[in-house]
């Protein structure tokens, strides 16, 4: 489907051989092709364009070895830069789920993956941490939603907050809250309500809810094959709530994964999850080698 950077550097470089440094020209046929790459990876013309200046200072004048052909050596440049920016300059914090219970809100989209990451990273944190996790569904108006997240709760051995009709999201916040104190748990999850698009009542009702149980964690959860619809999405939430992680879902899909390049560089927001498929299992570290060799192809 796509052809990967390497073969289009191959390609660029076969008239070039031997000892001595990248001239400006070659590098800048090269920075054609990296910028191709990330482009068709989903990448954002800003951040490629960006990325693409940086990465040139880096590969002008690199010395070429005899060991490795200049295309490698560009694309090793440009790898080592691209797992740079996605891990951030103070790398990738752990969660912050000390001082039970820890209150971890879970805010997006609705169909973005919410409720299925929620369970996810509620069974990981059970399973790898041994932690004791309670989940409440804030979705007011589709009771289908409170429902699921019930359902999943019941298949991953994981406590949910028992469903009281009428209440708002604010109130049922502080039932978990509540809850999660008297029942010695160490973490508990709020799934907010989710709309097709951003609106003011959105934002508000998850406002509402940021200010009356003050998470230690707001992760974003976003669909990695949307690209700069998500990066948007990212920046409304964070200017609202202030988003402390990312978590990028479809990513076994068949897109390059460029949002998360996209998302890293403009938000500033360490991505800390990508979710791999529908199962309750398919949630792994975001890991800035393995999405970067993706993008390259
Ligand atoms: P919500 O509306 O944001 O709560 O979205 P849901 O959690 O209900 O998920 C919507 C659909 O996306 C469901 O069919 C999920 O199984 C699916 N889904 C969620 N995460 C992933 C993922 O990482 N990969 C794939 N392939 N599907 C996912």
């Amino acid at each position: 489907m796509f052809e990967s950077l390497s073969d289009r550097l191959g390609g660029v470089f076969d008239r070039l051989t031997k000892q001595g440094a990248l001239s400006e020209d070659d590098v800048r046929t090269a920075m054609r092709e990296v910028r191709v790459a990330l482009l068709e990876a989903d990448v954002s013309l800003p951040v490629a364009r960006d990325f693409v200046k940086r990465v040139t200072a880096k590969a002008t004048g690199a010395a070429v070895t005899k060991s490795i052909t200049p295309g490698q050596q560009v694309v090793k440049i440009v790898h080592d830069e691209l797992q740079q920016v996605l891990a951030g300059e103070d790398g990738i914090p752990p969660l912050k789920i000390d001082n039970p219970p820890a209150p971890i809100l879970m805010v997006g989209l609705q169909g973005s993956g919410k409720t299925t990451t929620t369970g996810k990273l509620a069974k990981r944190l059970k399973d790898r941490d041994g932690k004791r996790v309670l989940m409440a569904s804030l979705d007011v108006n589709r009771p289908a939603a409170m429902e699921q997240l019930a359902i999943l709760g019941g298949q991953i051995g994981v406590d949910t907050l028992p469903i009281v009709p009428g209440q708002t999201p604010v109130d049922i916040a502080r039932r978990a809250k509540q809850q999660a104190a008297l029942g010695g748990y160490d973490v508990y999850m709020l799934d907010t309500a989710g709309r097709l698009q951003i609106d003011q009542v959105l934002m508000d009702e998850v406002a509402a809810v940021h200010a009356a149980v003050q998470p230690r964690e707001t992760l974003l959860v976003v669909d990695g094959l949307t690209g700069q619809v998500a990066v948007e999405v990212a920046q409304e939430f964070d200017a609202k709530v202030g988003v402390t992680g990312v978590v990028l879902t479809r990513m076994d899909g068949d897109g390059r994964g460029g949002a998360a390049l996209s998302m890293r560089a403009v938000t500033g927001k360490p991505i800390r999850f990508v979710g791999m498929g529908e199962k309750m299992d398919a949630l792994e570290t975001f890991e800035p080698s393995r999405i970067a060799g993706r993008i390259l192809g």
